[in-house]
């Protein structure tokens, strides 16, 4: 489906404002995007990003500071690559637990006693989609510190002619095919 991104990412973004907020974290979020008309499936993007600031709401203790930000970057004629980054000032993630992260069910804490809700999918997700749209995702963190994770996804660009509301009166197609005697 076409559509703006600059408008849904950043109601997404505006989204956790709140949320952070009432852990006393501080939420800073940029979305700054050259061509933005896109082919984007969004309530895959909306996961992608939801999983990524609920981790950072969950491992980010209150004083703490998330960031999000999303820009462009033009590539060849007709296709651009999105690159989402949310950094935390959270927990981190120990350099050998790291490759683990993307497997289902994998959490660096597993035990009963945990301190942090979840299933261990949420990342998971995120990686099968981002794959499943010829992205990629980098990950860099320090334990005590925080973590950033950047998702690189190639979109197709909506040529200027074809963006929903911009076109002239639709062409009537007719309803049956006329009969000819
Ligand atoms: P779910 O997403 O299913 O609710 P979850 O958040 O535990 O559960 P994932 O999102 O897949 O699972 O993350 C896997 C593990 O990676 C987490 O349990 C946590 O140990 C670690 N992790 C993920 N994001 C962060 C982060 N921003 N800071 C620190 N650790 C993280
Ligand atoms: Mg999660």
């Amino acid at each position: 489906k076409a559509g703006e991104l600059t408008h849904f990412l950043q109601l997404m973004a505006g989204s956790f404002a709140s949320l952070f907020e009432s852990k006393g974290i501080t939420y800073h979020y940029t979305v700054s995007l050259q061509p933005a008309w896109v082919q984007m499936d969004s309530d895959k993007l909306e996961q992608i990003i939801s999983n990524l600031l609920s981790n950072a709401y969950k491992f980010t203790p209150t004083k703490g500071q998330v960031r999000f930000s999303a820009s462009v970057e033009p590539e060849q004629t007709g296709t651009c690559e999105l690159q989402l980054i949310v950094e935390d000032t959270g927990i981190g993630i120990a350099e050998q637990q790291l490759p683990r992260i993307f497997d289902r069910f994998y959490q660096v804490d597993d035990s009963t006693t945990r301190s942090y809700e979840g299933t261990g999918i949420g990342l998971a997700l995120v990686n099968e989609l981002v794959e499943l749209h010829n992205g990629h995702i980098q990950v860099e963190s320090t334990l005590g510190s925080g973590t950033t994770f950047r998702i690189h996804l190639p979109l197709e660009i909506v040529p200027a002619g074809e963006r929903p509301g911009q076109k002239g009166p639709e062409l009537e197609i007719p309803v049956s095919e006329p009969s000819i005697p």
